[in-house]
């Protein structure tokens, strides 16, 4: 039961052809083709971003870039640029559907990048295809599964030398091959239409699962395989990761120094062929740096919805957090940076006041309440208190 104002539910995502009004301008998301920024791409995308808008840039929970504080006037302008970049769909439909998360680390021959590339491009034909705003896929090919963690409805990966595609919410799949695994997945998106799964065109696979199971022929078990992200060199190249997902445009543009750049969901850039990166604001490059214990959405004034600001709290707050445990900060009950439970969520009931929730989410029923930014300053352990 929600317990703070009831915050606006968009039932639908932002895209770059259909952004959305916040508090600091229009949010205009780019679903980068295949998850990945060419150095001149990201420079131009860093250059538009402090033209059209306040150069600040976020990085989604489905690894698409967000440009903030784009002016209403400039939209058009923006998109033309962009396009000439090769970073628009051709319509706000196509650009719905080609809802492709990539595994980050793909390389050569684990057919990540072949089979999301046949996706995305059938995808983008299938005109016919009315798919729920947020449904989306997972393309995890490489050697164990990294993306289990991270929201997606049809999910395509390794098991073996065994491809699966898998609906999520099913512990098991059906074989597939790299060829037939894109044709494969848009029937399996077909099914989930026709079994109902989108009733008034919202719905979500795992719902649709846990009422009727997978198809017939989806028998063949998949692992579950656990995964962390951290910060540091990777096989591709080096990840680092940004304070609760946000950079400044001027921090791309020099990362694109770096070489091409790889977005991933889990508020981190993976910058390919990079042994290290230079110290840049906002980058955390240290994997036990206390800012990855927090997350914190935009929060006030950047959110038309806060109730109060958020990241400065986090932040004052993150040198206290336990190891292990994670806090969450949320300008209201939507919980937006981070929708599951967290250990320890303050939700914000006013400006400057929040409630305490521990193993909930933003909207759950807290333990205590109107706790003020200042008193859990001054006195961190009010967060573990009564645990
Ligand atoms: S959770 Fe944060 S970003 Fe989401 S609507 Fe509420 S205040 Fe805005």
């Amino acid at each position: 039961m929600s317990t703070a104002a009831e915050p606006k539910v968009y039932g639908w995502c932002p895209g770059a052809l259909r952004p959305m009004m916040s508090g600091d301008g229009l949010v205009v998301r780019v679903r980068a083709p295949l998850g990945k920024l060419c150095v001149n791409q990201a420079r131009g995308v860093a250059r538009l971003s402090q033209e059209f808008g306040n150069g600040l840039l976020d990085i989604s929970a489905r690894a698409n870039l967000q440009m903030r504080g784009i002016r209403e006037e400039a939209h058009a302008e923006l998109i033309g640029a962009l396009r000439d970049l090769g970073l628009i769909d051709p319509d706000a439909s196509a650009e719905a559907r080609r809802n492709v998360l990539l595994a980050p680390f793909w390389g050569p021959g684990d057919d990540t990048l072949a089979i999301a590339t046949d996706l995305s491009a059938a995808l983008t034909a299938a005109t016919d295809l009315a798919l729920p705003g947020k449904f989306g896929f997972a393309v995890d090919c490489g050697d164990a599964p990294v993306l289990q963690d991270t929201a997606a409805d049809i999910r395509i990966e390794r098991s073996g030398s065994t491809l699966i595609l898998r609906a999520d919410g099913s512990g098991s799949g059906k074989p597939v091959t790299r060829h037939s695994a894109a044709p494969e997945a848009l029937a399996l998106a077909r099914w989930f239409l026709k079994q109902g799964g989108a009733p008034e065109g919202r719905g979500r696979m795992h719902r649709l699962i846990a009422r009727r199971g997978p198809p017939e022929a989806h028998t063949t078990p998949v692992a579950r395989a656990g995964f962390t992200a951290k910060p540091g060199p990777v096989p591709a190249g080096t990840l680092a990761a940004l304070e609760f997902g946000q950079m400044p445009a001027a921090a791309l543009a020099q990362l694109a120094d770096c070489g091409d750049i790889r977005l991933t969901p889990w508020r981190m850039l993976l910058v390919e062929g990079a042994a290290s990166l230079p110290p840049l604001p906002g980058l955390i490059q240290d994997a036990t740096d206390p800012r990855l214990q927090v997350v914190a959405c935009t929060g006030a004034p950047g959110c038309l919805q806060a109730l109060s600001s958020t990241r400065h709290l986090a932040r004052d707050l993150a040198a206290h957090i336990p190891a292990g445990t994670r806090l969450h900060v949320s300008g209201c009950a939507k919980g937006c940076a981070w929708p599951g439970a967290a250990p320890l969520t303050l939700t914000a009931t006013g400006k400057n006041e929040f409630s305490l929730i521990r193993n909930g989410t933003a909207a759950d029923q807290p333990l205590k309440t109107r706790l003020s930014a200042d008193a859990l300053r001054a006195a961190p352990e009010l967060l573990k208190e009564g645990s």
